[in-house]
């Protein structure tokens, strides 16, 4: 039979693991390094897609829930360059193929899911070792043990499990991304909820952009995007509110002021989110007793696929370890067979759309990336 799961990280790779595998009677703990469920917003709007996401929530027995949480008329999105000419509007079309949901209820759903105490809060691992025959010693920030046959790190970027695996180390890719809110925008911001529309916004251009998502009750999630070394967000001091948004909106000068007051009227202190990424193609020699899913295994930069592939994963592993009951390796080994050049494939195509968001005929690339996309499905 297939010992006792243990998963390191409730993010939802990890959760999509865990209620998998619940729904296939195999018994599970998720050990997280937050103190409860509610000790951090859980950032904005994900859109789910049929091919990966979708599937994952399919296996997990979630997918009316799924659909109840949808945000209608998410889907709309827009193309915008710096003059806040519309270079692309497209509408909801209503074909659910990537509907929208907020990662906050997603979360709360697959939590909600699980049995009381399948999650463990604050339990923040800080080293996992070997001991031999495919079985590893876990250890918490306050000194405590556990033993595992069977450990996933599901810990996101900066895992604590992936030393096990792999000595590879995210790096940064050269933009970062500063978040602002706001709320209520339809009454007190109309001029920016008009802009953004009813779903996402992209504004772009060479080296830079200020994203934009509706989320449900008008609030309106920016990331400003730039393209600068680490050294000059480090020379911001993100706990000045005022001073840290007219830093970030002094690189929009020139651009239109319903954009740019996205980001000046932005009514939560600015979050500096920095982007790594793991080298694209990473991989691993099979190590008995233990695996990684999500961006514990392919951190890339962000192109809306990463929380779909890591729910997939989760998904892909809880399936492979419920059709091999008596064999471990040879789950793994399914697992990662299949794990590899899927994300090694998703990694190029993050790549390459990352760039061609930003690159030296931003926004139009980003304009003929979707109509050829459409022309092609
Ligand atoms: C700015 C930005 C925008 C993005 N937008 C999108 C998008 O629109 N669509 C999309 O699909 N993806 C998006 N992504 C990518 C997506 O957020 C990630 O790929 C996804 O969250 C990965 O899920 P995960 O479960 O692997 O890891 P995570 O979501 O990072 O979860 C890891 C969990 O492990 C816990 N943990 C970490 N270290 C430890 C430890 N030592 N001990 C115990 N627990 C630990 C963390 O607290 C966390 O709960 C975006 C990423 C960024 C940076």
């Amino acid at each position: 039979m297939t010992p006792h799961v243990t998963i390191v990280g409730a993010g939802l790779g990890g959760l999509t693991l865990a209620r998998v595998l619940h729904v296939h009677g195999i018994p599970v703990t998720v050990h997280e390094a937050e103190p409860s469920p509610a000790a951090r917003s859980q950032g904005g709007m994900l859109d789910i897609h049929d091919h990966n996401g979708q599937l994952a929530l399919k296996a997990a027995g979630l997918f009316d829930g799924f659909l109840g949480l949808v945000h209608r008329g998410g889907e709309a999105s827009r193309v915008l360059d710096r003059h806040g000419t519309v270079l692309l509007d497209e509408p909801d079309d209503g074909t659910g193929r990537r509907p929208e949901v907020h990662r906050g209820d997603l979360r709360r759903l697959l939590l909600d899911s699980l049995p009381a105490g399948t999650v463990a809060w604050g339990r923040k691992v800080t080293a996992a070792r070997p001991l031999g025959d495919g079985r590893h010693e876990v250890t918490f920030a306050d000194g405590s043990t556990v033993r595992t046959g069977l450990l996933v790190g599901a810990d996101g970027a900066w895992s604590r499990i992936r030393p096990l695996l792999s000595d590879a180390r995210p790096a940064y890719i050269g933009r970062s991304f500063v978040e602002t809110y706001l709320f209520d925008a339809d009454t007190r911001h109309p001029v920016c909820a008009g802009t953004v529309g009813g779903g996402s916004l992209s504004a772009l251009a060479p080296g830079r952009g200020i994203l934009a998502h509706r989320e449900p009750g008008g609030v309106l999630h920016t990331y400003v995007a730039l393209d600068k070394p680490l050294e000059w967000f480090e020379a911001i001091d993100f706990d000045d509110a005022e001073a840290a948004r007219a830093r970030v909106a002094a690189e929009f000068d020139d651009w239109a002021p319903a954009l740019r007051a996205l980001v000046t009227d932005g009514e939560t202190t600015p979050v500096l989110r920095t982007v790594h990424s793991l080298p694209a193609g990473h991989r691993w020699d099979r190590v008995p007793g233990v695996t990684l899913l999500g961006d514990a295994a392919h951190l890339m930069a962000p192109s809306g696929e990463g929380a779909n592939l890591a729910m997939y994963d989760g998904a892909e592993l809880g399936e492979a370890l419920a059709a091999h009951p008596d064999d471990i390796e040879g789950a793994l080994t399914a697992y990662e067979k299949a794990l590899f050049p899927r994300s090694a494939a998703a990694a190029d195509e993050a790549t390459r759309v990352h760039h061609l968001c930003f690159d030296a005929d931003a926004p139009h690339s980003l304009v003929r990336f979707f109509t050829d996309h459409e022309r092609a499905a």
